[in-house]
């Protein structure tokens, strides 16, 4: 399965070319407003809120955190290997910038 975190092509692009492979992709709903009103690759199925994924050992759960990155960013944990996947909406220690802020909402970027 293929997961896109937020609507920026850099997470969509691929989906189509995804799905012609027999992947399952996936965005939230927000997400899929987003790249249709943007033109940009949509996902085939759509998750309506905060979701946990069961494939074979692997378990993870989205989780929708707020606006940041942008307004749909979501990120995704794995609880049993403590991994946070955050796209976009976290950046590394070692950052000086929040990075591309073009459709982000600064004011509750530190909040999120
Ligand atoms: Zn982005």
């Amino acid at each position: 399965m293929a997961l896109a975190t937020h609507w920026h092509s850099d997470k969509t692009a691929g989906l189509e070319y995804y799905r012609q492979q027999g992947i399952r992709t996936y965005t939230t709903t927000q997400t899929d407003v987003f790249s249709e009103k943007n033109g940009h690759k949509r996902a085939e199925f759509l998750m309506a809120g905060d979701t946990v994924f069961q494939i074979g050992q692997y378990t993870f759960e989205t989780y929708y955190p707020g606006e940041g990155h942008t307004a749909d960013n979501i990120v995704v944990w794995f609880g049993q290997e403590k991994i946070l996947y955050a796209g976009c909406l976290v950046k590394g220690a070692e950052a000086e910038t929040l990075g591309y802020l073009g459709d982000a909402n600064v004011m509750e970027y530190a909040n999120t």
